[in-house]
């Protein structure tokens, strides 16, 4: 899929429209002391049974994420764009 890399879209910090810059969100690295993980570890203790958080039906693709930054306030939005895709998002030279 190609994207520009460049797109006219919405600021809600300056509220109004400007040229922001795209690029692909990436995923940080997971802490693993946080509340979440440590809950979700505990879960999957035990013999057997429904684990949480396994998967059960794989998923044709992943929804992208885009980080749009505004020029002028330096802000950033997350936007996913489209539906499910195969292929990372190209950006247009
Ligand atoms: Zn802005």
């Amino acid at each position: 899929m190609k994207y520009p890399k460049e797109i006219n879209a919405y600021c809600p910090f300056c509220k109004r429209h400007e040229q922001h810059k795209v690029r692909l969100a990436s995923k940080g690295k997971a802490r693993s002391l946080s509340v979440g993980n440590r809950k979700h570890e505990r879960k999957l203790m035990g013999h057997g049974g429904k684990r949480a958080g396994e998967k059960s039906v794989k998923k044709q693709g992943k929804r992208q994420k885009l980080v749009l930054e505004c020029p002028s306030c330096k802000k950033k939005q997350e936007r996913v764009v489209g539906t499910r895709t195969k292929k990372k998002i190209e950006f247009n030279a």
